[in-house]
């Protein structure tokens, strides 16, 4: 069991509060999430069909986008289940930075009390607490875990940089379309973000609603149909992974398609990845 200091905000049961009350130290999420929601609605209604080349492009930017969190937030930082050269952590975290993914540091103290604490009152996604808090209102409600103790690990100036490199990482990512021409500035940006958003929060909302589970019990689940989401990277395989954390494979098997940990093989061939944790070994 995790002390509910390791996230103050959490002794205060923050899911009851109203969804749009906000604190200090969160006060730009929730303006973010709705001004890319706006904008990718606006986009969504003067632009619904942009053309191939602006929805290939789109798609190339989310899908590198998901391999930076899936592959190098996930697998490479949080659970060390392969080490990335330092020239492929920088490429992926900025992808994963790009696609709003959040900082390195924050991203990872989040899931490591995620499994710290899942199924309990301290894990801080919990759908226990109901659909829109596991999926969005945490973002902004559920405070930063102590980094201090959940990622020391990550006191190095290669992560702590991103806080002061996401802002303008996340004015390219909302605006650089813009070079291309209004559609282009909507699906590369705005809707771009929104879907990558969805996607990933759909892992805290749908693979933690084991039916059976009670209080305290694992509740993860696998879901298939949310590997169309995620292009097939692996992290709809999230009971495989709660089963296994320290794995670089998510996808048992070729039944359960992982294209994150091909990708992982693939960087092995090439000597930006090493150490990698197979199914076997852990
Ligand atoms: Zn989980
Ligand atoms: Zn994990």
């Amino acid at each position: 069991m995790i002390a509910a200091e390791t996230c103050a905000r959490i002794a205060e049961r923050p899911w009851e509060w109203p969804w749009w009350r906000m604190t200090k130290e969160d006060a730009v999420i929730l303006p973010w999430i709705i001004l890319i929601h706006v904008t990718a609605l606006i986009g969504l209604i003067l632009f619904p069909l942009p053309g191939w080349p602006i929805l290939l492009g789109a798609f190339a930017l989310a899908w590198i986008g998901g391999l930076g969190t899936t592959v190098c937030y996930h697998r490479a930082i949080a659970h060390r289940a392969l080490t990335l050269k330092p020239w492929a952590l920088m490429i992926l975290t900025f992808f994963a930075v790009f696609n709003g993914s959040g900082k390195p540091i924050s991203w990872v103290s989040g899931h490591r009390l995620h499994h710290a604490s899942a199924d309990t009152d301290n894990d801080i996604s919990s759908p226990r607490h109901g659909f829109w808090w596991s999926h969005l209102r945490w973002l902004w409600q559920a405070g930063i875990p102590d980094s201090v103790r959940f990622c020391p690990d990550l006191d190095s100036p290669r992560y702590r940089i991103w806080k002061y490199l996401q802002p303008p990482v996340l004015a390219l990512s909302y605006f650089g379309g813009l070079y291309f021409g209004w559609a282009a500035f909507f699906w590369l940006g705005s809707i771009r973000l929104v879907f990558a958003l969805h996607a990933q929060c759909f892992v805290n909302s749908i693979c933690h609603t084991e039916p059976t589970a009670a209080l305290g019990e694992d509740s993860s689940r696998n879901v298939r149909w949310l590997g169309f989401m995620h292009f097939f990277q692996g992290e709809n395989w999230h009971r495989n992974h709660h089963a296994r954390p320290g794995s670089a494979q998510l996808g048992w098997g070729w039944r359960q398609p992982d294209l994150g940990y091909l990708t992982i093989c693939a960087l092995e061939k090439i000597g930006a990845a090493k150490d990698i944790r197979r199914l076997r070994r852990v």
